[in-house]
């Protein structure tokens, strides 16, 4: 017998989300989320992943996490500060300060975890946290869990941050401040402004934290939207992520010597949740390796996502103003977006709609994530059918 309470609650809510058509029904991939996914049968052309470099199924990376599994098995065994730290994520963590050009750097079991260990390692009820309107979900837990005062700022208005700033420093309230931004905003492919953001913080001596999940591998020759403004000395927390560009799975914080050995006594997913898999450290090893070593893969990136939206401009599509591979379609409208993703995936295109509450009301979008994997006649094919689609549904 299940909770009668319980029973309740998830019956309502559920029927309420299908109601309103907000339920999210999932899709499993049948086979690999490579540039080609299939979906029920279905090939469909694949702009839906986070994976911008095509390492997901990089055949140098599956070969090295196949010779992990033979030599260490499946699982790391304990927590990291039990016995669950393998050589293997000591010289991951190596690789990762030299490809963040920082001193130090600590591993994580997932980008979400990262930004809820490493915030409230440092914050407490006596700080504040400056945090852009827009920053990612696990941002927001993160700044949560550590009970610091949480002040919003606009999104990317420097005015507004450099005011709630001065107020914040001279309140004198606060023991500690921190700024905290997503490097790259992810629903618009939006750049931070962060030479601005580093000045603010240097004349209010205030922290800077950067969650680069969208800019790592992609911006600054890899290296990330840090690097891309030559602020590696600047900027305090260098946040990442390794299930995007870098295909696997896991997340990282990249910093000074002395704020590493911090969140290693004191971030509570390093002391108390299993680490990373000997397979998914070795292939982001890899794939760190890969990406310092050629720019190959980030190239194939940049012209495929340049032939994108230049193809979806000349159609006559407003494609908003990204500045990374990032292409959001807008479509406006919160049905039509819906009807116009649904409709480009009968077409052989996967291609996900967001709409508000994720994004403001009546900028509805279909965003698309070109990769280095994409050929240009995949990209043919998802063009042509925006082209055939927006015709008949009067967006062109
Ligand atoms: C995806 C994302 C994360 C979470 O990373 P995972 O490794 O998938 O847990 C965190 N921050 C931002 C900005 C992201 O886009």
């Amino acid at each position: 017998m299940t909770s009668k309470t319980l029973d309740h609650f998830l019956q309502e809510n559920l029927e309420d989300l299908k109601s309103r058509g907000l339920y999210n029904e999932i899709d499993p991939l049948q086979g690999a989320n490579g540039p080609v996914i299939t979906i029920n049968g279905k090939k469909l052309v694949n702009l839906s992943s986070n994976n911008y470099l095509g390492l997901a199924t990089d055949e140098r990376l599956k070969k090295v996490a196949i010779e992990a599994v033979k030599e260490y098995g499946v699982g790391a065994g304990a927590v990291r500060t039990i016995n669950g730290t393998l050589d293997l994520h000591v010289k991951l963590e190596e690789k990762l300060a030299k490809f963040k050009g920082t001193e130090a750097a600590i591993a994580y079991q997932s980008g979400f975890n990262c930004n809820m260990a490493a915030i409230s390692a440092v914050m407490d009820k006596n700080d504040a946290i400056l945090s852009d309107e827009l920053n990612h979900a696990s941002i927001i837990d993160g700044c949560r869990l550590s009970k610091a005062k949480i002040i919003r700022f606009g999104h990317s208005d420097m005015e507004d941050l450099r005011a709630k700033a001065k107020e914040a420093k001279e309140s004198g309230q606060y023991n500690k401040i921190m700024i905290i931004t997503d490097g790259v905003f992810s629903m618009d492919g939006d750049v931070c402004k962060l030479p601005e953001i580093v000045e603010i913080a240097e004349e209010f001596d205030i922290m800077t934290y950067v969650d680069d999940a969208h800019g790592s591998g992609v911006l600054g020759k890899g290296a990330g939207t840090v690097k891309h403004f030559g602020l590696s000395d600047k900027v305090d927390f260098q946040m990442g992520t390794l299930s995007k560009a870098i295909g696997v799975v896991g997340g990282y914080v990249a910093g000074t010597q002395n704020l590493i050995d911090w969140l290693k006594v004191r971030s509570r997913p390093f002391l108390f949740s299993t680490s990373l898999t000997p397979a998914d450290v070795t292939a982001c090893t890899e794939a760190l390796d890969l990406i310092m070593n050629s720019t190959e893969l980030q190239d194939n990136m940049w012209e495929n996502s340049r032939y994108l939206k230049e193809e979806l401009t000349k159609l006559g599509f407003d494609i908003g103003n990204s500045e990374t591979p990032i292409t959001p379609v807008i479509i406006g409208e919160e049905q039509a977006t819906q009807d116009f993703s649904k409709r480009l995936y009968e077409e052989g295109v996967y291609a996900k709609s967001i709409v508000f509450p994720t994004v403001p009301r009546g900028t509805g979008r279909v965003r698309n994530m070109p990769s280095a994997a994409h050929t240009k006649e995949m990209l043919d094919q998802a063009i042509a059918a925006y082209e055939k689609v927006g015709k008949e549904m009067g967006i062109i």
